[in-house]
């Protein structure tokens, strides 16, 4: 990799009780790049994602941000130093309206800055919300409340309460779940355009889906590293196509 990768990931091997759901995964991320990981049900992307956004520690290998070693770092200081995670359905709050719900994300940002500079008004904070509403698509909607957005609106919500911590990473881990066609159009433009601007990781089961978006693919199989490079790259692998032919 020419660029110096953002995201390093060494070594890492996860268990659960005797359970190897990952084992001895290395790979690094370059800045300011879409990068997919995929592979069949069951190959350990989630279990991916989740060590390297923090979930838990893996229980082998280092991961690094930026140089820095983040293993075992506690989960809400991950979003201090840059690094978000969408979908966290958890942290939306369902009769507040979509502006209330991003404003409160960007709240809680400058909450946790406030020690270095003075706390945003709540002018500034509802002007962060609206573009970042704007930015996500959902300005239409922006007064209704959340339990009352289409489920792929709902998810653009999360998105943009992910966006609201300013991340220099974003993880997303199947965003597109559970989405009509339509909607995983719309998603699928969105994480394309936000990737222009910040390094985005994005974990996907449905390898077509993300074929035409991201600059890099990396395969998982079985709890390991099976292949990585271009979408090209990729569609011509024997051995990925063995595995998702074979699923
Ligand atoms: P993927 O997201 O690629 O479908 P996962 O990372 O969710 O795969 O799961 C990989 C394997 O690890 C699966 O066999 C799953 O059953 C197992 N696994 C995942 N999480 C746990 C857990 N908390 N406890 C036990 N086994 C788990
Ligand atoms: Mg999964």
């Amino acid at each position: 990799m020419r660029t110096t990768p953002i995201l390093e990931v060494e070594g890492v091997s996860k268990r659960f009780g005797k359970f190897q759901a990952l084992t001895g995964v290395s790979v690094a991320f370059a800045p300011n790049m879409l990068t997919a990981i995929i592979g069949p049900n069951g190959a350990g992307k989630s279990t991916f994602f989740n060590v390297v956004s923090g979930a838990f520690p893996p229980s082998e290998g280092r991961v690094r941000f930026r140089g820095r070693d983040i293993t075992g770092m506690a989960q809400h200081e991950f979003a201090r130093i840059g690094i978000a995670k969408s979908f966290q359905i958890t942290n939306v709050f369902k009769q507040l309206s979509a502006h209330e719900n991003v404003r409160v994300a960007a709240q809680m940002r400058t909450a946790r800055f406030s020690l270095l500079r003075p706390r945003a008004s709540l002018g500034e904070l509802s002007d962060k919300a609206d573009a970042l509403l704007q930015r996500v698509g959902l300005w239409a909607v922006r007064g209704k409340p959340a339990t009352d957005l289409a489920h792929g609106q709902q998810r653009a919500l999360e998105v943009a309460m992910a966006l609201a911590s300013e991340p220099q990473l974003l993880l997303m881990d199947e965003p597109t779940a559970g989405m009509s066609p339509e909607e995983t159009v719309v998603m699928m433009d969105l994480i394309s355009s936000l990737a222009s601007e910040r390094t985005v990781v994005l974990v996907e089961h449905k390898m077509k889906l993300v074929m035409g978006i991201c600059q890099r693919l990396i395969v998982l199989h079985h709890g390991a590293f099976l292949a990585e490079g271009t979408p090209a790259d990729i569609r011509a692998n024997a051995e990925v196509k063995r595995v998702y032919l074979g699923q």
